[in-house]
Formats: C-alpha cells, sequence, structure tokens
C-alpha cells in the first residue's frame, strides 16, 4: 500500500480547491479527489457576479479552472476519482476509492458539497438526460427555440428561467406557492422577461412522453385545483440540495437534513482529524464565497490538529 497521505482532501468545489491551497502552502502535501462533479456546483452556473474581486464577474466553470490551476501552483496532488467508503474508526484514517483502491490519510477535509433534488416524479428517471435536467447550463444548449419548464422558486430557479429565456421561445415557471423565495433582484428579472410565464400556486403530476422524450407536464393550482397540460420538451428541476454526506453514515454526526455537524466557530466533526468545509456543512449560506473561507478554517484545522498530534 502507498504511504500514508498526510492531508487528504475530498471535493473539487471552492471549499476544497481553497483548502487545497492553503493545505499546500502550509507543507501538507494535500492529495485531493475531485469527486464526481469535478469544480462543483460552480461549473453548472453562468455567470458569479457576488464573488469578491471579480468586478466584471465570471463564469462558473472558469473560476473553478482559476482555483484548480493556484491549487496546482502550490503543489495539491489533484487526481480524478470518487471516495465511495470512509473508516474513521482508526489512525491513520482508511479511504476506499472508486470502489476498490485503499489508502491511508492522517487528516481528511471533507468538501463534497450538495447535490441537486428532484421531485421524485417517476417521469423523472424515465426520461433523465431526454427532456428532464437538473441543470439549464449544462443542457439549456439542447433546447434552443424551444418550450421548456423550471420548477422551483429560489435564486437557482430564476437563474436558470432567465438564462433559458435566452434561449427558448418560452419559459414556464412552475411555483408551488403565491410567492418566491428568491432574491427580490432575481425575481423582478424573472417577472419583467416577457418569455417567463409564472404559474403560481402549482405543482407538476406528471411529466408526459414518448420514445423520443418529454412532449409536455401537467400541473396543478394547489388552490382551484384546476389541471392543465402545456406542451414542452425541457424539464428543469431547480428545488434545492441535499448534501453529500451518505458515506459517512453512522460516522460523523449530522443533522435532521444530513448536513455534517461541525464544532461551532470551526471545520472541527466529531471525529478528531476530520474536518469538513462548505455546502456539505452549511445549509444556511451555501455561497462560493462563505464555502471558500470555510475551506481555508479546515486547512489551517487539519494544520494545527496534526502539529498537536505530531505528524507533521
Ligand atoms: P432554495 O432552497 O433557496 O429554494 C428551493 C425552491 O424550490 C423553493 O422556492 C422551494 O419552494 C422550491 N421547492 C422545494 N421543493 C419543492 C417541490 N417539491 N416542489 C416544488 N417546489 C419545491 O434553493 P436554491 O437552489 O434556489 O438556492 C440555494 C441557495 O443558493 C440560496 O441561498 C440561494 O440564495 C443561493 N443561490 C444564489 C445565487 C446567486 O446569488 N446568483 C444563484 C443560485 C443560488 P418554497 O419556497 O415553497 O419552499
Amino acid at each position: 500500500m502507498a504511504s500514508t497521505i498526510k492531508c487528504l482532501i475530498i471535493g473539487s468545489g471552492p471549499a476544497g480547491y481553497t483548502a487545497a491551497i492553503y493545505a499546500s502552502r502550509a507543507g501538507l502535501n494535500p492529495v485531493m479527489y475531485m469527486g464526481g462533479q469535478p469544480g462543483g456546483q460552480l461549473t453548472t452556473t453562468t455567470e458569479v457576479d457576488n464573488f469578491p474581486g471579480y468586478p466584471q464577474g465570471v463564469d462558473g466553470p472558469t473560476m473553478m479552472v482559476d482555483l484548480e490551476n493556484q491549487a496546482k501552483r502550490f503543489g495539491t496532488d489533484v487526481r480524478f476519482g470518487m471516495v465511495t467508503k470512509v473508516d474513521f474508526s482508526s489512525q491513520p484514517k482508511k479511504v476506499w476509492i472508486d470502489g476498490t483502491t485503499e489508502i491511508l490519510a492522517d487528516s481528511v477535509i471533507i468538501a463534497t458539497g450538495a447535490s441537486a433534488k428532484w421531485l421524485g416524479l417517476e417521469g423523472e428517471t424515465t426520461y433523465n438526460g431526454l427532456g428532464v435536467s437538473a441543470c439549464a447550463v449544462c443542457d439549456g444548449f439542447f433546447y434552443r427555440n424551444q418550450t421548456v419548464a423550471v420548477v422551483g422558486a429560489g435564486d437557482t430557479a430564476a437563474e436558470e428561467a432567465s438564462y433559458l429565456a435566452n434561449l427558448c421561445t418560452q419559459v414556464h415557471l412552475i411555483v408551488r406557492r403565491d410567492e418566491m423565495r428568491a432574491s427580490l433582484i432575481m425575481q423582478e428579472r424573472v417577472k419583467k422577461n416577457p418569455k417567463i410565464t409564472i404559474h403560481w400556486n402549482s405543482e407538476t403530476e406528471e411529466i408526459l412522453g414518448d420514445a423520443n422524450g418529454v412532449t409536455g407536464i401537467r400541473i396543478k393550482n394547489n388552490v382551484s385545483q384546476a389541471t392543465e397540460e402545456i406542451a414542452l420538451t425541457g424539464f428543469f428541476v431547480a428545488i434545492g440540495h441535499q448534501p453529500n454526506t451518505s458515506i459517512f453514515k453512522g460516522q460523523l454526526d449530522m443533522d435532521a437534513q444530513e448536513y455534517l455537524i461541525t464544532e461551532k466557530g470551526t471545520s472541527k466533526t466529531n471525529i478528531p482529524g476530520v474536518f469538513a468545509c462548505g455546502d456539505v456543512q452549511d445549509s444556511m449560506y451555501r455561497q462560493a464565497v462563505t464555502a471558500a473561507g470555510s475551506g481555508c478554517m479546515a486547512a489551517l484545522d487539519a494544520e494545527r490538529w496534526l502539529a498537536a498530534s505530531n505528524l507533521h
């Protein structure tokens, strides 16, 4: 077996890369496993206008490549691969990559983020990749000059509806209440866009389709109970996220929504030498900049713990 890694970073979003930059510069020789979505959720975003230091904004994928290059510049060993199992009961900790390779790590920084939630409709599985998507930026291109729907009422849904309105003939925004949760500026953008039709108090009952994919949806007004069929070819779900913590169940403390619990004001989990940063431990702020800040904290916490444990 290969030698023990001093600092293993799981996940490659802003939290993981910031932890990598700090850990590299501290001489911890970090190894990062990028996970199933290299670059994380920001790779599915168009404009990031709120990250300090980019006065003209930056697109998500560009920012993630910048972060990766910055981490590599200081020596982070960035590897493809998915952590599929962990055993934090012994020191060094054991971690398995892609179901087979076992590696050992003195300290672990978890930055696995969160993934898109689904409505639970049968059609989401049947037509995944055939009209159903959770990422307008990834898939919107395929629906140019067509009619699509977006489900949700948060900033993500508002952003996706606006993005799709630039490509598509018409965008139906399906909102389950009589108001949106999105920030006012995003709401205004959606409401003013003539290509976006908002269906208030509405829920999707069924995704309709044939062998070629999605052909429409049936929505129901939850006040009047009236149903309506809308012909469309693309159905985008934007209803929030689930933290990526399933492999840590039974080992790390989690809250009711399965976000990792960290000691207040730190990145420490309930296992010494295991730290968490970014969206995997943050259901409240979930911003690139807060994720980056917590990644810095995790690297500093790991460095101090390794030093105190005579491992660095
Ligand atoms: P949110 O949790 O903020 O919103 C989820 C939305 O989906 C809510 O409006 C919710 O409705 C709706 N929803 C949930 N479940 C269902 C369901 N089963 N059927 C129909 N609708 C449902 O998630 P987001 O992904 O939008 O945003 C997450 C965080 O990221 C937020 O803090 C947001 O501000 C931030 N963000 C910021 C951006 C930016 O600044 N550019 C861009 C994107 C996200 P209800 O309101 O009724 O609960």
